[in-house]
Protein backbone atom coordinates (compact mmCIF):
# COMPACT_ATOMS: atom_id res chain seq x y z
CA UNK A 1 0.00 0.00 0.00
CA UNK A 2 1.26 3.26 -0.95
CA UNK A 3 0.34 6.70 0.48
CA UNK A 4 0.24 9.23 -2.67
CA UNK A 5 -1.41 12.80 -3.11
CA UNK A 6 -5.28 12.98 -4.17
CA UNK A 7 -5.29 14.23 -8.02
CA UNK A 8 -8.43 16.06 -7.13
CA UNK A 9 -7.73 17.72 -3.41
CA UNK A 10 -4.15 17.13 -3.23
CA UNK A 11 -5.02 14.92 0.53
CA UNK A 12 -2.48 12.17 1.29
CA UNK A 13 -4.51 8.66 0.93
CA UNK A 14 -3.52 5.30 1.30
CA UNK A 15 -3.81 4.08 -2.83
CA UNK A 16 -4.54 0.58 -3.06
CA UNK A 17 -6.04 0.15 -6.83
CA UNK A 18 -7.68 2.41 -9.24
CA UNK A 19 -7.39 5.95 -10.31
CA UNK A 20 -5.27 8.02 -8.10
CA UNK A 21 -8.19 9.89 -6.10
CA UNK A 22 -8.89 9.73 -2.55
CA UNK A 23 -12.02 7.97 -1.27
CA UNK A 24 -13.93 11.14 -0.87
CA UNK A 25 -13.51 12.46 -3.91
CA UNK A 26 -14.05 9.22 -5.57
CA UNK A 27 -17.56 9.92 -3.67
CA UNK A 28 -17.76 13.34 -5.25
CA UNK A 29 -16.60 11.78 -8.73
CA UNK A 30 -19.05 9.36 -9.11
CA UNK A 31 -22.00 11.87 -7.93
CA UNK A 32 -20.79 14.23 -10.53
CA UNK A 33 -20.37 11.34 -12.91
CA UNK A 34 -24.28 10.31 -11.78
CA UNK A 35 -25.34 13.99 -12.48
CA UNK A 36 -23.75 13.78 -16.26
CA UNK A 37 -25.30 10.72 -17.47
CA UNK A 38 -28.36 11.59 -15.91
CA UNK A 39 -28.59 15.29 -17.47
CA UNK A 40 -27.44 13.71 -21.08
CA UNK A 41 -29.72 10.94 -20.93
CA UNK A 42 -32.27 13.34 -20.67
CA UNK A 43 -31.04 15.43 -23.15
CA UNK A 44 -28.84 13.63 -25.86
CA UNK A 45 -28.32 16.10 -27.94
CA UNK A 46 -26.89 18.66 -25.49
CA UNK A 47 -23.61 20.53 -26.31
CA UNK A 48 -20.27 20.49 -23.83
CA UNK A 49 -20.74 23.79 -22.17
CA UNK A 50 -24.61 22.72 -21.63
CA UNK A 51 -23.77 19.86 -19.73
CA UNK A 52 -20.68 21.22 -17.61
CA UNK A 53 -22.53 24.27 -17.11
CA UNK A 54 -26.07 22.35 -15.95
CA UNK A 55 -24.21 19.21 -14.06
CA UNK A 56 -21.87 21.86 -12.48
CA UNK A 57 -18.51 19.65 -14.40
CA UNK A 58 -15.81 20.69 -16.04
CA UNK A 59 -14.96 20.06 -19.89
CA UNK A 60 -11.87 17.64 -18.54
CA UNK A 61 -14.20 15.62 -16.00
CA UNK A 62 -16.78 14.67 -19.50
CA UNK A 63 -13.86 13.50 -21.39
CA UNK A 64 -12.45 12.05 -18.88
CA UNK A 65 -15.48 10.10 -18.43
CA UNK A 66 -15.51 9.37 -21.99
CA UNK A 67 -11.93 8.12 -22.37
CA UNK A 68 -12.73 5.77 -19.12
CA UNK A 69 -15.55 3.96 -21.54
CA UNK A 70 -17.93 4.80 -18.63
CA UNK A 71 -19.63 7.81 -20.23
CA UNK A 72 -21.41 6.98 -23.55
CA UNK A 73 -23.06 9.54 -26.16
CA UNK A 74 -25.42 9.05 -28.86
CA UNK A 75 -23.31 9.13 -32.21
CA UNK A 76 -25.08 12.36 -33.20
CA UNK A 77 -24.24 13.87 -30.63
CA UNK A 78 -21.92 17.01 -30.61
CA UNK A 79 -20.12 15.99 -27.28
CA UNK A 80 -16.87 13.64 -28.60
CA UNK A 81 -12.97 13.25 -27.78
CA UNK A 82 -10.55 12.92 -29.98
CA UNK A 83 -8.54 10.02 -30.77
CA UNK A 84 -5.03 10.22 -29.17
CA UNK A 85 -3.48 8.85 -32.29
CA UNK A 86 -5.05 10.81 -35.25
CA UNK A 87 -7.20 13.64 -33.65
CA UNK A 88 -10.18 12.01 -35.15
CA UNK A 89 -13.58 13.09 -33.30
CA UNK A 90 -14.43 9.62 -31.40
CA UNK A 91 -17.47 9.14 -28.51
CA UNK A 92 -15.36 6.74 -26.32
CA UNK A 93 -11.91 5.10 -25.82
CA UNK A 94 -8.86 6.22 -26.46
CA UNK A 95 -8.13 5.68 -30.28
CA UNK A 96 -10.70 5.14 -33.18
CA UNK A 97 -11.75 2.25 -34.87
CA UNK A 98 -8.81 2.88 -37.23
CA UNK A 99 -6.13 3.28 -34.79
CA UNK A 100 -7.10 0.88 -32.87
CA UNK A 101 -7.26 -1.73 -35.65
CA UNK A 102 -3.58 -0.58 -36.92
CA UNK A 103 -2.17 -0.85 -33.18
CA UNK A 104 -3.76 -4.44 -32.64
CA UNK A 105 -2.25 -5.68 -35.80
CA UNK A 106 0.99 -4.17 -34.35
CA UNK A 107 1.07 -5.63 -31.29
CA UNK A 108 0.34 -9.06 -32.44
CA UNK A 109 3.08 -9.03 -34.53
CA UNK A 110 5.03 -7.61 -31.96
CA UNK A 111 4.20 -10.88 -28.95
CA UNK A 112 5.23 -13.56 -32.59
CA UNK A 113 8.64 -12.43 -32.76
CA UNK A 114 9.48 -12.21 -29.06
CA UNK A 115 7.91 -13.16 -25.49
CA UNK A 116 8.50 -10.57 -23.30
CA UNK A 117 6.26 -7.44 -23.64
CA UNK A 118 5.72 -7.19 -20.14
CA UNK A 119 9.18 -6.14 -19.12
CA UNK A 120 8.99 -2.43 -19.30
CA UNK A 121 6.27 -1.08 -17.26
CA UNK A 122 7.98 -3.05 -14.21
CA UNK A 123 10.97 -0.38 -14.40
CA UNK A 124 8.48 2.40 -14.74
CA UNK A 125 6.81 1.30 -11.40
CA UNK A 126 9.54 1.42 -9.50
CA UNK A 127 10.71 4.32 -10.45
CA UNK A 128 7.53 6.07 -9.54
CA UNK A 129 7.72 4.53 -6.16
CA UNK A 130 11.49 5.75 -5.80
CA UNK A 131 10.19 9.64 -6.82
CA UNK A 132 7.37 9.03 -4.12
CA UNK A 133 9.62 8.04 -1.30
CA UNK A 134 11.93 11.52 -1.96
CA UNK A 135 9.03 13.06 -1.93
CA UNK A 136 7.69 12.27 0.99
CA UNK A 137 11.00 12.31 2.87
CA UNK A 138 11.35 16.20 1.53
CA UNK A 139 7.76 16.93 3.18
CA UNK A 140 8.27 15.52 6.24
CA UNK A 141 11.27 17.96 6.95
ZN1 LIG B 1 -9.26 13.97 -2.75
ZN1 LIG C 1 -7.37 7.56 -34.86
Amino acid sequence: MDVKSCRRCRALFHHVVGPQICPQCKKLDEEDFQRVKEYLYDNPGATMATVCEEAEVTVKQVQRYLREGRLTVSEDSPIGIDCESCGVKISTGRYCDKCRASMANQFSSVSKGQQKPEEKPKTDTSNRMRYLDSDKLRRRR
